[in-house]
C-alpha cells in the first residue's frame, strides 16, 4: 500500500514491520467540549485504514492521546465553575461515547496526557540536559528552535515563517525566538501547599503537579512525544491527525523526539486529514454552524456520516450541507435496500447454478477495492467500485440464483463491512407482517385491488412496505 507522506510530499510504500505490529499515533481530541464532524471525519478515516490493514493480517497498534490538561478547558472550567479536571473527564467520556456510536472501535489505548506527567517531565529534563530547552522564571520552560535547524521540515516552512503561529500557551514576550513552544508551564502565582500534597488546582484555576521541575503542567506538544516514545520508543511508523495540526503541533513533536533522543526521522510516514466546513465557513459556535457529533446522530446514522467522510478522498476537504448528509442516507439506504433484495433473492429461489458472470464481476470488484485503497486509501474509488457492481446487477437482480445472490450479499457485506459500515444482516419479517402480505397478494391476484390496497395501506401503518417483483411481494421495513 502506498500513502501520501506529508514529510516527503510524495506517496510511499508502507513498509510492513517484520516480527511486530505497526505502530500508529493520532492526535486526540482536547476535551473541553463535544466533538464536531470535523473530528469525526479524521476519526473515521483513520478507522478505515486500521480495519483495511487488520483484514489485510496487519497487526497495528493504534494509540490515541486525550489532551486533558489545557487552556481551553482551564477556560472552560471556570465559566463553567466547574474543577477543570472534572470538566475534562466528562467531555473525554463524551467522546467515548461518540466514537462508539460512530462504531469506532479500532483504537488500542486511549492515553489521557494528565496520566502520564512523570513521562512528560522526564523529557523536558533530557531536552534541558541536552540544551535544547531554557527557563523563564516565573513562566515556563520553553524549546529553542534555533537550536534545531530541521524545525518546519513537515510543514515545508522556514524556521523564521515558523514563528508566525504559535497557540496561547506559548505566547511569552522573554522568549528567546518568537516560535519557541512552551513544554512545561509554571502556575501564574507561586503555589503553597503542604509537602505530602503532589497535585492541586491554583486560586487562578490552574492545575498543577509538583514534579523535579518545580509546580506546573505540561505543554500540548509535549504530551504526545511523551506517550509515544513510552509505548513506541524513539521512532515509530505512522502518526496522524488533522491538516490544522501539522504546524506547530506535529513540527514540535518532531524537534522534541529528535533533540531528545537523535533519532531520524522520529516518525517515517506524516498522514493529515483535510478540513470539513459547514456550508463553506470553518465551524464555529458563533456563526452557528458547529455541528457536533451527537447533534448529527439525532438526525442522522452512523453510516451516513462514515459515508460523508470516505466519500472524499482524506485529503480533500469536504463542505458540508444538510444536503449532503441526506445524499449519504440516500446512497447507504440504497445499498441496504439492495442487499435486503439479494437476501430475499436468496431465500426465494433454489440455490441452482453459479453463474461464471456473476464470480468474475465479484472477483473485479474485490480487485478495483483494494486496487483503490492501496494507493493512497483512495476510499471515493473503492466505493465506486461496489456501487457500480450493484449498478450491474441491478438489472439482473430477479434472474439470479439463489447462490449468486448469496455470493454478492456476502461480498458487498464484507467490502463494506471492512471500511466500518454497518449493514444490518438480513430483516427477519415478524410472521403478522407476512402473513397480511401473503393475504393482499392473493386478493391481488384475484384483481381484489380494493381489499389488496387496504392491506397494503394496513401494512405501511405497520412500518413495513411491499414491493411487487417477478419473485412476488418483497416486504421490508421502512
Ligand atoms: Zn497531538
Amino acid at each position: 500500500m502506498e500513502l501520501y507522506n506529508t514529510l516527503s510530499g510524495k506517496k510511499e510504500k508502507l513498509e510492513r514491520p517484520a516480527g511486530r505490529p505497526l505502530k500508529l499515533f493520532v492526535c486526540g481530541p482536547t476535551v473541553y467540549d463535544y466533538s464536531h464532524i470535523g473530528h469525526a471525519r479524521t476519526y473515521v478515516f483513520f478507522d478505515a485504514l486500521v480495519r483495511y490493514l487488520r483484514a489485510a493480517g496487519w497487526g497495528v497498534a493504534y494509540i490515541q492521546n486525550i489532551t486533558d490538561v489545557d487552556d481551553r478547558i482551564i477556560a472552560r472550567a471556570k465559566e463553567n465553575q466547574e474543577g477543570p479536571l472534572a470538566l475534562a473527564k466528562r467531555f473525554a467520556q463524551a467522546y467515548f461515547d461518540d466514537m462508539k456510536a460512530l462504531g469506532i472501535a479500532s483504537v488500542t489505548k486511549y492515553a489521557p496526557a494528565t496520566r502520564f506527567i512523570p513521562e512528560i517531565v522526564k523529557q523536558v529534563q533530557l531536552l534541558q540536559k541536552k540544551g535544547f530547552a531554557y527557563e523563564i522564571a516565573g513562566d515556563g520552560i520553553y524549546f529553542d528552535i534555533a537550536k534545531f535547524p530541521a524545525y518546519g521540515a513537515l510543514s515545508h516552512r522556514t524556521a523564521l515563517q515558523a514563528e508566525d503561529s504559535v497557540s496561547r500557551i506559548d505566547e511569552s514576550v522573554a522568549k528567546r525566538n518568537k516560535g519557541d513552544f512552551c513544554l512545561w508551564k509554571f502556575p501564574k502565582s507561586p503555589v503553597t501547599a503542604p509537602f505530602y500534597k503532589r497535585f492541586l488546582v491554583t486560586a487562578d484555576g490552574e492545575p498543577v503537579w509538583r514534579t523535579a521541575l518545580g509546580w506546573g503542567r505540561p505543554g500540548w506538544h509535549i504530551e504526545d512525544t511523551a506517550i509515544s516514545v513510552k509505548y513506541f520508543g524513539p521512532q515509530y511508523d505512522l502518526h496522524g491527525g488533522a491538516m490544522d495540526l501539522k504546524f506547530p503541533h506535529h513540527e514540535a513533536e518532531i524537534a522534541q523526539a529528535e533533540a531528545a533522543y537523535d533519532r531520524t526521522p522520529f516518525v517515517k510516514l506524516w498522514l493529515h486529514t483535510g478540513f470539513l466546513t459547514v456550508q463553506g465557513e470553518k465551524m464555529s459556535k458563533s456563526l452557528g454552524n458547529f455541528i457536533t457529533i451527537r447533534d448529527f446522530l439525532k438526525k442522522h446514522s452512523a453510516d451516513a456520516l462514515r459515508y460523508i467522510a470516505l466519500s472524499a478522498h482524506y485529503r480533500t476537504p469536504i463542505n458540508y450541507s444538510e444536503e449532503m448528509a441526506q445524499t449519504a442516507e440516500a446512497a447507504v439506504g440504497g445499498m441496504r435496500a439492495f442487499c435486503a433484495k439479494l437476501a430475499f433473492v436468496e431465500k426465494t429461489v433454489p440455490a441452482g447454478q453459479a453463474s461464471g458472470e456473476v464470480a468474475r464481476l465479484i472477483a473485479a470488484t474485490a480487485q478495483n477495492f483494494s486496487e483503490a485503497l492501496d494507493d493512497d486509501f483512495a476510499t471515493p474509488a473503492a466505493l465506486g467500485a461496489l456501487f457500480a457492481l450493484t449498478r450491474e446487477i441491478q438489472p439482473k437482480l430477479w434472474v439470479l440464483s439463489g447462490q449468486d445472490a448469496r455470493a454478492l450479499r456476502l461480498a458487498i457485506g464484507e467490502k463494506f463491512g471492512l471500511l466500518g459500515f454497518v449493514l444490518p444482516a438480513p430483516q427477519q419479517i415478524p410472521p403478522k407482517i407476512a402473513a397480511l402480505a401473503q393475504k393482499r397478494e392473493l386478493s391481488r391476484r384475484s384483481k381484489q385491488f380494493e381489499q389488496s390496497d387496504t392491506l397494503r395501506k394496513e401494512i405501511g401503518a405497520l412500518g413495513y412496505s411491499i414491493e411487487d417483483t417477478p419473485l412476488g411481494p418483497f416486504v421490508s421495513k421502512e
